[in-house]
């Protein structure tokens, strides 16, 4: 007997031929709330002991150790403190593989509430929900162990450190796009990857724009198309010429200079844009001058843009220099203009989308699975689906009823632990139809 042929009489012992989908998601279903407790539990003690970005070494050190006693073939140390695992499904012989991705860093901010799993790290918190992102792929790896023979193909874990760090913070990548740039994607490469986000609220697509309402666990949102935006910053400083205030003439004004270029930069979406392409550019800082009798000399003011389109955004960079160039100039002052490209923005497969959502609402009903209107916030899971297709959407974490509310990235967010369940059905069930798709 040949190798192969004797791996697959192997196989063929160990396989049972994978059920029908409304039979797995049964089996699933009774696995996930077997597991239920473990998984509160698990996101309990990843929300009691966040870690800031690219300090994940007890997160990583967690989940690095969960993965292992899985069984999974596990590489740590990628970009710090990421993690790259290997599922390796029975159900057949196939050459095929999915990706999931888990981000796994909390934020600077101090949490408020008092519940006995709230931060033990002073001044930081998972206010993002990123505990529940890791808890939810640890659920994950651990269904589709139980049931490797459902599974046909390998499944590839991606769990991400720095997904929070802001691009001025650093010189060098990290987070989503170190791990690209260290082939996280590669050796197997994914043909798809998938990624969720908590949220407590989103707006419909089917009302009006400014609509929101709450997202409640057992629900999933999505998008085609963009989901995120390109997140960039600038910082711009205006340099005029001091002299006493009493005598302007003398002097070339740098706050009456910034605040003609700022104003003038809102005529970017106002006035020279088509109105049907979303932008956002925000002046969020201002500093400058010396005393109240001082023609000031230097002005700094930083911002934010935001778009979903490359090409637009580059016409965009051009407009604004075109008009911090024209106002210093008419003004004799001048000015340095530093601009720099953020997260790029995540553009949802529209095929991977269609594909999908079918699973989704086989798991949950019609009803739950919402089309959300794309936001112009910012999300680094953007590079791993610039190299392959994937699907960002949005696990619902509200309960109106209990209060569970507060928005992500504030103090008093928290989540109604249900989605667990909800979060960990739709991954397990989107990985095992991806690979048994044809
Ligand atoms: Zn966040
Ligand atoms: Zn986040």
């Amino acid at each position: 007997m040949t190798r192969t042929l004797f791996r697959l009489a192997i196989l063929g012992l160990l396989a049972s031929p994978p059920l029908a989908a409304s039979e797995r998601d049964e089996i699933f279903r009774a696995t996930i709330d077997e597991l239920f407790p473990k998984l509160v539990e698990t996101r309990r003690t990843l929300h009691a002991n966040p870690e800031l970005s690219n300090q994940e070494e007890q997160t990583a050190a967690f989940v690095a150790e969960r993965l292992r006693e899985l069984g999974l073939e596990v590489k740590t140390g990628v970009a710090k403190h990421g993690i790259v695992a290997l599922l390796r499904g029975t159900a057949g012989e196939s050459e095929r593989c999915v990706a999931i991705r888990a981000d796994m860093d909390a934020l600077p901010i101090t949490e408020l509430n008092s519940k006995p799993y709230r931060s033990r790290n002073p001044g930081v918190m998972h206010a993002c929900g990123h505990d529940v992102h890791t808890t939810v792929a640890l659920g994950v790896a651990e269904v589709l162990t139980k049931h490797k023979n459902q599974v046909r193909g390998t499944v590839k874990f991606l769990f991400q450190p720095a997904e929070e760090s802001m691009p001025t913070d650093y010189k060098e990548d990290w987070g989503a796009k170190l791990m690209v740039a260290e082939g996280a994607l590669e050796n197997p490469r994914p043909e798809a990857i998938f990624g969720l986000h908590c949220r407590p609220a989103i707006s419909p697509a089917s009302g009006l724009l400014e609509e929101t309402r709450f997202l409640e666990a057992g629900q999933l949102a999505y998008t085609v198309g963009p989901d995120s935006a390109n997140s960039d910053t600038f910082e711009v400083i205006i340099r005029g010429k001091m002299a006493h205030g009493s005598a302007p003439q003398r002097g070339v004004d740098a706050i009456v200079v910034a605040a003609e270029a700022i104003t003038a930069l809102q005529t970017i979406r106002s006035r020279r844009t088509d109105t049907r392409q979303p932008l956002v550019v925000s002046v969020g800082t201002i500093r400058g001058g010396q005393r109240h009798n001082i023609v000031a000399e230097e002005v700094r003011f930083t911002g934010t843009v935001r778009t979903y389109d490359e090409a637009f955004r580059d016409s965009v960079i051009e407009m604004m220099r075109q008009i911090l160039d024209g106002v210093t100039a008419a003004h004799g002052a001048s000015h340095t203009f530093d601009y720099r490209k953020g997260y790029p923005s995540i553009i949802n497969n529209a095929g991977l989308v269609e594909s999908t959502l079918p699973t989704f609402r086989r798991l949950f009903g019609k009803e739950n699975v919402i089309e959300a209107v794309p936001g112009m916030g910012g999300e680094d899971f953007s590079y791993f689906a610039k190299v392959v297709p994937g699907f960002y959407f949005r696990l619902g974490v509200a309960n109106e009823a209990n209060g569970i509310t507060a928005e992500i990235h504030t103090p008093a967010f928290d989540v109604d632990e249900e989605c667990l369940k909800t979060g960990v059905a739709a991954m397990a069930g989107a990985l095992c139809d991806f690979l048994g798709r044809e």
